[in-house]
């Protein structure tokens, strides 16, 4: 089978600063994935290259079998297979949590109300949020807040999840939450892409380390390259971390 995720010598630039300098890894069904690396070096918009919120100008892209190095990409169809989770939860603040979780299936997957409604109430009690579908965002804590964005991604049932750094934000209790959510999700044998500072977390969870340097994949490997660093570059790494 072919992986769910594959970058072959992918290339990206803003103007004249080149941020992604032939990137290439792949992601098997059911394998999580952690994207780690020095802020800049390329992270964050590997990962918007894979949900298509950036388009790549070199090398080849494919996600959950949808071609991103060819022209004429259904975006709809990509977004259906790929549900992402940002620093920031960008939640609606004028509409409820349940309302937040049904929008996308509503408008996306053209459920009823009555459907989205059902599948809100089934992706919210996964993150354990089941009590808090009239709730509005600012009622609920960060790390509540996260967890109705991951259920969000979830109500459109992806393929792939793609998680940006969504712990930096909250304290480490709250953290704490989020992570076993994610957990829960990797031990559920949901695919994920994680970027994350959380190096023990990403032992725990991660089916494989993807170190970035400058732009590029410079060391790759199952989590015991987080104890074992085979290049200098991760060992300086992981030592400031
Ligand atoms: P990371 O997530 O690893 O911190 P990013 O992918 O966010 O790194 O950024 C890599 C580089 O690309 C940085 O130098 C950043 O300033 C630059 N960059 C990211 N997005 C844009 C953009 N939309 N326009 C211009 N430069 C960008
Ligand atoms: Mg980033």
């Amino acid at each position: 089978m072919s992986p769910v995720v594959e970058l072959e010598d992918v290339r990206k630039s803003f103007g004249s600063l080149e941020v992604l300098k032939g990137v290439s890894f792949s992601v098997e069904r059911g394998q999580v994935a952690a994207l780690i690396g020095q802020s800049g070096s390329g992270k964050s918009t590997a990962l918007r290259c894979m949900d298509r919120l950036e388009t790549i100008q070199g090398g080849r892209l494919t996600v959950c079998g949808h071609a991103l190095h060819e022209p004429g990409v259904k975006l709809s169809d990509l977004r259906r297979d790929v549900g992402i989770v940002f620093q920031g939860y960008n939640l609606f603040p004028h509409l409820t949590v349940a309302q937040n979780v049904m929008l996308a299936p509503r408008l996306v997957r053209k459920m009823s109300k009555a459907q989205a409604k059902d599948r809100a109430e089934q992706v919210l009690a996964r993150v354990g949020l089941a009590e808090k579908l009239g709730a509005y965002p600012e009622q609920l804590s960060g790390g509540q807040q996260q967890r109705v964005a991951i259920a969000r991604g979830l109500a459109m049932e992806p393929k792939l999840m793609l998680f940006d750094e969504v712990t930096s934000a909250l304290d480490p209790q709250l953290t704490g939450e989020v992570l076993r959510v994610i957990e829960q999700l990797a031990s559920e044998g949901m695919t994920m892409v994680l970027v994350t500072h959380e190096m023990e977390f990403a032992r725990r969870v991660a089916d494989r380390i993807v170190y970035m340097h400058l732009g590029k994949v410079h060391e790759s490997g199952g989590p015991e390259i987080l104890t074992r660093p085979a290049t200098p570059e991760l060992a300086r790494f992981l030592e400031a971390a």
